[in-house]
């Protein structure tokens, strides 16, 4: 396309991050409100993400992709282009009004409740089910990237983790995404991998930010502590897996540990937690409406600053 950065208008900044800034922004002629995630010039991220963007463009719970825009034509903004292998200098996304999972987690100040969990862990599922039917990991999921719509709907969104497998067994144990959220076979894959199966990874770090929802903090380390690499790794791979208190459902507790599985082999799959009965079909509007009952909730918080 031939879009350019200056037919947007920056409005607000909506996150930080490794890959770049996001902004609210509006695209000029049309009105039209986008998220413009803006990279450091030559960012190699910014093109893996395009591209698994474009290619995932029909699935209903990854985050829509309207634009790619390239760097700028200046000498110095073109030199940095050809260096970094043409990365494109933004993205214009679509703009979930709910922000980040984590971000609502922070605003409402509270622990999610299971209902509402259980929308994320659905939509999630649904989403990487068509990221692995397209042969694509996530590999950095996590609750800032988990992204909420105003009506509870969830999607999935910063792919400069990720990859397209284009073997069927394409190694994939390099360590790229948020360490926190890594999958013990990504550590080990020696100990922990069994069948080898690149797309458990996503599954595991699913588990963990479900249970982070539901705790309120991170689950493998004891709140407040400091989350450095090798307590990290320690925690994820010689650690018990964490699971929910007694006090969750049995449904709940279920779904957490058969995502927490430490052997990759034997952790279930994106296809078969789809028919467990935490994300049970017939619960799943009345789910997304309590998901979409803390968005407003979260909004109304905001206001009262
Ligand atoms: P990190 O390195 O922290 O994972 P990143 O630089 O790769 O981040 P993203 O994860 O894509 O960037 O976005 C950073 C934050 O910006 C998100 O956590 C979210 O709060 C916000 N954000 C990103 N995309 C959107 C969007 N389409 N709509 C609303 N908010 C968004
Ligand atoms: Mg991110």
């Amino acid at each position: 396309s031939d879009a350019r950065l200056s037919d947007y208008e920056r409005i607000s900044v909506l996150g930080h991050g490794n890959g770049g800034t996001v902004y609210k922004a509006r695209h000029r002629r049309s009105s039209q409100p986008l998220a413009l995630k803006v990279f450091a010039a030559g960012d190699l991220s910014a093109a893996r993400e395009a591209e698994i963007l474009m290619l995932a463009a029909d699935a209903p719970h990854v985050v829509r992709l309207h634009a790619v825009i390239p760097p700028a034509s200046s000498p110095a903004a073109a030199s940095a282009a050809v260096a970094g292998g043409e990365a494109p200098a933004a993205l214009a996304l679509e703009l979930m009004p709910g922000g980040s999972l984590a971000g609502l987690l922070r605003q409402l100040g509270r622990p999610m409740g299971e209902r509402p969990i259980a929308a994320v862990a659905r939509q999630a599922l649904l989403g990487l089910a068509a990221l692995h039917a397209l042969r694509v990991v996530h590999r950095d999921l996590k609750p800032s990237n988990l992204l909420v719509g105003a009506g509870g709907e969830v999607k999935i969104a910063d792919f400069g983790a990720g990859k397209v497998l284009r073997r069927r067994l394409d190694p994939c144990a390099s360590y790229v995404g948020t360490a926190a959220y890594m999958s013990p076979e990504r550590f080990d894959p020696e100990a922990y991998s069994g069948d080898y199966d690149p797309y458990a990874a996503d599954v595991w770090s699913l588990g963990v930010a479900i249970l982070e929802l539901y705790l309120g903090h991170f689950p493998l380390l004891p709140e407040g502590q400091r989350p450095d690499w090798a307590a990290l790794m320690c925690a994820i791979c010689f650690g018990e897996a964490p699971e929910p208190p007694a006090a969750a459902s049995e449904e709940f507790r279920d779904f957490v540990a058969r995502c927490l599985e430490k052997k990759a082999g034997q952790r279930a799959s994106v296809a078969e937690l789809l028919e467990h009965p935490f994300v049970a079909e017939r619960d799943a509007a009345a789910a997304q409406q309590a998901l979409a009952a803390l968005v407003a909730e979260a909004e109304q918080g905001d206001g009262d600053l």
